[in-house]
């Protein structure tokens, strides 16, 4: 018997390189590579690359068992049924989600792949720990096949009211799938409560907010909001390096302007519109200057191939344009923006640059973006504007909470969060760093790993 822990999740913790592969960055992989150093275990998941998939190899100590998928599954189980499916309807069908009976046979045979790979990978005494919303019949799938072995699942995503989830076809497979889990782990309370009653009115389960009986499956479940490698970011925004590039990053927009951030994937549910009509209500109704506050936003390229992703970048920059030509003059431009992504350092410094931060998602299971710019400021200085569809809003309290469909709300909150007293601005930031350095992502996977061994 041994307890190891198997990964399953859409993608390895690799990318391919000219000569081999690399670690990818990101939260997830850096909090979940030292269990599986630790412990022994398997990453299951496709490598990002069409008809890739190699026989299973050790990199980084960690067992790699790719997954196969052709061009049409990308198309169908992951850009069509996880992303234009599940994705819209489960932030609240903010895009209205398609529904084909061509997406949902590939999602259940892709699904079936990674349980078999799962199966495979996993020896008795293992635990299996899979990710996501592309993999919800996973749970019950490799259940079937592997009856010896614990399983849990965590969904990174919020998971929708019933009222929403009823539209879906396939609900009833869905939360089949979900309930082969020992242990279903969500990252808020709200979403275990939805899992909660859609259980019990489409499978007519029974139990409580933290049991569910249904069938044969008695199911426990949690919240466990992820969170960021607080001890990462804090040392590299201290840095010296991170220090001289934030002094030069003032330089270049002006000393004496005040930045308002935002750092997203140019998705529809960050509510990337929402912030730059609200900066554009503040210049012309609070008569804020132009010249004395700029807005920064960095968009990082997402699903392209998608419809409403491209809309949405259309609508966006559009946005950028208007209030630039509205406000703009020949020595500033009110809105910087900048369509590409970061390397981490370039990143921190932004978060420690800036004077608020704005994070206004119509809904986000969690957004490490707003736990990340807390870690990056040594100072305490800073103000956190934060929608309260964020699942980080529970637990960032003292944030300034908005709500993202109330522009004229936004705008005026903005307003606040640049004049708010200094101690006022230290004492919040204070707190919250508190609150993300105590719970870090270390903390979050040794919560999820107890949960599923117990
Ligand atoms: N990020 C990045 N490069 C960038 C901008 C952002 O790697 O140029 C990262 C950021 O550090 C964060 C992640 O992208 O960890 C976004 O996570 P979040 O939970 O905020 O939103 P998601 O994109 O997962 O919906």
């Amino acid at each position: 018997m041994t307890d190891r822990i198997v990964v399953v999740a859409n993608r390895l913790p690799l990318r391919r390189t000219e000569d081999g592969w690399e670690t990818s960055p990101g939260g997830l992989v850096s909090a979940v590579v030292p269990f599986l150093q630790e412990r022994g275990g398997s990453w299951v998941g496709w490598t990002g690359v069409p008809d890739d998939a190699p026989a299973p190899f050790v990199h980084d100590g960690i067992e790699q068992r790719p997954v196969r998928l052709s061009q049409s599954e990308i198309d169908d189980f992951y850009l069509g049924f996880s992303n234009a499916t599940i994705w819209p309807l489960y932030h609240d069908a903010i895009r209205s989600p398609e529904f084909h009976r061509h997406w949902w046979h590939p999602y259940v045979a892709v699904n079936r792949r990674f349980a078999e790979q799962a199966a495979d990978a996993l020896q008795p005494g293992d635990l299996a720990w899979i990710h996501d919303y592309q993999l919800q019949l996973v749970p019950a799938m490799l259940r079937q096949m592997r009856p010896d072995v614990r399983i849990g699942f965590f969904l990174h995503i919020p998971f929708p009211p019933v009222e929403i989830l009823a539209r879906l076809p396939w609900r009833r497979e869905i939360l089949e799938g979900l309930m082969g889990a020992d242990v279903v782990a969500f990252q808020t309370r709200l979403g275990r409560h939805n899992f909660g009653r859609a259980v019990r009115r489409f499978l007519g389960g029974e139990g409580t907010t933290r049991w569910l009986r249904a069938g044969e499956r008695s199911v426990r479940l949690i919240s466990a909001p992820i969170s960021i490698d607080w001890e990462g970011y804090a040392s590299l925004s201290a840095s010296p390096s991170v220090g001289a590039r934030v002094a030069a990053l003032r330089q270049e927009l002006g000393v004496d302007r005040k930045v308002v951030l935002g750092v997203d994937r140019l998705d529809y549910t960050k509510g990337i519109d929402v912030r730059l009509r609200a900066y554009d209500t503040l210049l012309r109704r609070y008569r804020e200057r132009a010249e004395d506050v700029l807005f920064l936003q960095v968009a990082v390229p997402s699903r392209e191939e998608v419809g409403d992703y491209s809309a949405m970048r259309d609508e966006v920059e559009g946005l950028v344009g208007r209030i630039n030509g509205a406000h703009g003059e020949l020595h500033h431009v009110p809105v910087h923006y900048r369509y590409g992504s970061l390397e981490p350092e370039e990143l921190v410094a932004y978060y420690r640059m800036a004077d608020v931060m704005c994070v206004t998602p119509l809904r986000d299971g969690m957004n490490l973006v707003a736990k990340e710019f807390v870690a990056s400021r040594p100072s305490d200085n800073g103000v956190l504007v934060l929608s309260e569809f964020a699942g980080a809003a529970q637990e960032l309290r003292q944030a300034l909470l908005v709500n993202p469909y109330d522009v004229d709300g936004v705008a005026e909150v903005l307003w606040r969060a640049l004049h708010l007293p200094p101690a006022e601005e230290r004492s919040r930031m204070r707190a919250m760093r508190r609150q993300v350095q105590r719970h870090d992502v270390f903390r979050w996977a040794r919560a999820c790993i107890e949960a599923i061994q117990q």
